[in-house]
């Protein structure tokens, strides 16, 4: 359906848990500031008759995120289910990769062809320094035993200070494998409002300085934000998805839907429309009244640029493992 500025909106970001066993230190705090987990989440039963509805309303695509959503234990079937039903064409997820090389077939067995691997350095004690804990090795083997299988991974990449100096050895994963690396521009949600991250301009400049000249590609891939380039002799893309240096708002065709039920329409902002309790209530046509009205009035456009960030009218207080990123 389209929304009140005449959007198409066809793609919904679900998060399965606000859980996760990673702390990157732009998206949740540290362990003795633990927010309190939201215990009381949709179950899969519920998520399954508002993806009914959802499709019914015109979304084609889910992607599955967090928090972890490997976390989720009935991931799987879940997957299978939301596959059975009629008009969803995608489903893909956005994973830290931690639990990736163990779920990946599992996964594929699903019907999952499409992964995005978020890892921002693959230095082991940069890692832990960005994420908290330990692993980067579990997350590297995650994303070669997905792309064994066949299946298409991307890999996110958030551009900070903090992991500048390794962050082009990032590059090689797009250099000698079909993957597409997009690097993600640090949005002022949550902690990362704090952390200084490096705008897309000046990793091009990197990558142009290194490898030769960027080249738009024009082709659409996936149903994102993402502006792709190639770079002579590279097997995958490079990506930027800059919310704040290049906003993307005009053409924005997502909702997003948080782990306990709560539709909302733009990152940025509190407003949306709580659905546990409608769900729970079986009052369907109330349910379908209440998805449409929440996709309708999804906001024209985030004020991320605004200096005084913090004082945006309803701004959402969420940190970003709670609304889904
Ligand atoms: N845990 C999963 C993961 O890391 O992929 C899924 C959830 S995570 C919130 C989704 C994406 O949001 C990750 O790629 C992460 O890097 C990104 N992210 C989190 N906080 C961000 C921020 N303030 N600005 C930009 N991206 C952010
Ligand atoms: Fe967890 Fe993903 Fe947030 Fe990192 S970005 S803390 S992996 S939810």
């Amino acid at each position: 359906m389209k929304d009140q500025f005449t959007r198409t909106i066809d793609y919904i970001r679900i998060s399965l848990t606000d859980k996760c066993n990673l702390r990157c230190l732009y998206c949740m705090p540290q362990d003795d500031e633990q927010p309190e987990w939201n215990e009381d989440v949709l179950t899969s039963e519920e998520l399954i008759t508002l993806c009914r509805h959802f499709a019914d309303v015109g979304i084609k695509k889910i992607k599955l995120t967090g928090g972890e959503p490997l976390l989720r234990k009935d991931i799987v079937w879940l997957v299978k289910e939301l596959y059975a039903i009629k008009g969803i064409e995608d489903i893909t997820l956005t994973t830290n990769g931690m639990l990736l090389d163990e779920k990946v077939e599992a996964l594929y067995e699903s019907g999952i062809r499409h992964i995005n691997v978020s890892l921002d350095t693959i230095h082991e004690e940069e890692f832990y320094k960005i994420t908290r804990r330990k692993g980067v090795d579990k997350v590297i083997q995650g994303i070669h035993h997905a792309l064994q299988l066949g299946m298409h991974v991307k890999l996110n990449v958030v551009p900070m200070r903090l992991n500048e100096q390794h962050i082009m050895e990032l590059l090689v994963f797009a250099k000698d494998y079909p993957i597409h690396i997009r690097f993600i521009e640090m949005m002022p949600i949550g902690l990362g409002k704090d952390i200084p991250g490096i705008p897309q301009e000046e990793m091009m400049h990197k990558i142009e300085t290194m490898y030769g000249k960027l080249q738009p590609v024009h082709d659409q891939i996936g149903y994102g934000p993402s502006v792709y380039y190639h770079v002579e002799g590279f097997k995958g893309h490079i990506g930027f998805i800059s919310a704040l240096s290049h906003k993307f708002c005009s053409s924005c065709n997502r909702v997003r839907l948080t782990s306990d039920g709560f539709l909302k329409g733009c990152l940025q902002y509190n407003k949306g429309i709580h659905l546990k309790e409608i769900v729970r209530s079986k009052d369907e046509a109330l349910l379908k009244e209440k998805i449409m009205e929440a996709i309708y009035r999804k906001p024209k456009a985030h004020a991320f640029e605004e200096e005084d960030v913090e004082h945006v009218e309803n701004r959402e207080q969420k940190l970003m493992s709670g609304i889904g990123g």
